[in-house]
């Protein structure tokens, strides 16, 4: 069975490895909207991940622990890995590559600011307001309290579901029009375990409804994930 490498080592990889001087400007292109194909559903990329425990049993509320508490460690820790992987490919994502927050497909996020207002912006600027927006939230202590016996607010859930539907959506801009970046650099297989792990995770609590996942379905099901989560 070749092709599907075990990790931990990213640089055990084979001929087909992309090197730095791969990335043309060709490839780059502007949002790579012209490419139909999706390399990210290549099955010698969908099987690089690391190797790791059964992600359902992961994410699930674990036995004596605050649901909320759970939501709250977990939304921290995702923002936290999603804005790294974020900022190590952010050279590859400015305002002349990526002048849409695009996704797979025709997807094109907006972002809402505080007046209601519907904004179309290129994908760096979008992912500014994603990210400060979640730092923001994150470091209220009326939102997410740090305080032992403080309580989380009424619609708290909600709050919750709006920083997974951000971070989604970053990690599919990511797969969209940075996935070769991404190869280059060998990210793919923690790319691909934090893309599980956020999709089961979002899937097992409510996070993300079925529309806004449906643009990285396909990638979702060739990963192998979200299988008996509707039933459990
Ligand atoms: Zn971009």
């Amino acid at each position: 069975m070749g092709g599907c490498h075990s990790y931990p080592s990213a640089s055990e990889a084979d001929d087909t490895t992309l090197r730095p001087s791969d990335i043309s400007n060709n490839k780059l292109g502007i949002n790579n909207n012209n490419l139909d194909e999706r390399p990210y559903l290549q099955p010698q990329y969908v099987c690089q991940k690391i190797p790791t425990t059964d992600m359902h049993a992961l994410t699930a509320l674990p036995p004596g622990v605050d649901q909320s508490e759970w939501l709250a460690s977990n939304t921290v820790a995702f923002f936290k890995h999603i804005n790294l992987f974020s900022s190590a490919l952010s050279e590859f994502c400015t305002p002349s590559t990526c002048p849409t927050a695009c996704g797979p497909g025709n997807t094109v996020y907006t972002w809402t600011d505080e007046q209601g207002r519907k904004l179309k912006c290129s994908a760096p600027l979008y992912s500014d307001y994603a990210m400060s927006y979640i730092q923001d939230l994150l470091t209220d202590e009326e939102v997410f309290p740090t305080k032992a016996g403080s309580a989380f607010p009424n619609g708290f859930i909600f709050l919750v579901q709006k920083v997974f539907l951000l971070l989604f959506r970053t990690l599919a801009h990511i797969y969209w029009s940075h996935y070769q970046e991404t190869l280059v650099l060998g990210l793919q297989p923690h790319l691909n375990t934090l893309f599980t792990h956020l999709t089961v995770f979002s899937l097992q609590h409510g996070l993300l409804d079925p529309e806004d996942t449906q643009p990285m379905q396909d990638l979702i099901s060739a990963l192998g994930q979200g299988q008996n989560i509707g039933n459990s």
